[in-house]
């Protein structure tokens, strides 16, 4: 097997690759990427994290979302997948949504493909809309969707969700999702793999 990112061959290379296991990354590329424990209140709810974003995260996860390149989908939780899934245990894994117009092109929901590996139930209860769509809508529906995200009418929740994205950025996505969830009785949960450095200490 090859390291999906830089192609060396793995296992034969060196000791560590040995010990690293089923790691479908090299340790050279994993080491690029910045694993920290992140954690902290966003919006008032505790939102965690696995990686500070940088230029190898980010290069990884443009390759797969962007290039479709299915086969990293198991990459960004590998490291985690046991603590996330002793975290998260009860809860419903909630996808933070991409534009339908990109979901069209990609051909597949990268998110869900990402999140598969931890075997828990997920959802994809949201709509993001596209500022371009707005157009012609009612009043009415132009302020339900000011927010860029709406709720699915046959949206099925559980009583404790945890948000799931690849990374967070301004927020912005996440702050449109909670106002779309504004009035529910849950208890939700935020977890993104990576942050942007400006949410850190
Ligand atoms: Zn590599």
């Amino acid at each position: 097997m090859r390291c999906l990112m830089c192609g060396k061959e793995l296992g034969y290379g060196s000791l560590s690759d040995i010990i690293s296991g089923e790691d479908p990354l090299c340790m050279d590329c994993r080491r690029q990427w910045r694993k920290r424990q992140i954690s902290f209140r966003f919006e008032g709810l505790r939102l965690r994290s696995s990686y500070v974003y940088n230029d190898a995260f980010s290069k990884c996860l443009i390759q797969y979302k962007e290039l479709a390149d299915e086969a990293l989908k198991d990459v960004f939780l590998y490291e985690n997948l046991r603590w996330f899934q002793r975290v998260y245990r009860g809860y419903q894994l909630v996808m933070m949504p991409s534009s339908f117009q990109k979901i069209q092109n990609r051909g597949f929901s990268h998110l869900r493909k990402m999140f598969e590996c931890t075997g828990m139930e997920i959802i994809e209860p949201f709509i993001k809309i596209d500022s371009t769509d707005q157009k012609g809508k009612s009043r009415i529906m132009r302020h339900a969707i000011e927010s860029g995200i709406v709720l699915r009418a046959d949206a099925r929740l559980n009583e404790k969700i945890v948000l799931c994205d690849d990374t967070i950025t301004t927020g912005s996505t996440l702050r449109g999702a909670l106002k779309a969830l504004h009035g529910k009785q849950l208890k939700i949960g935020i977890y993104t793999v990576s942050a942007n450095y400006r949410w850190l200490k």
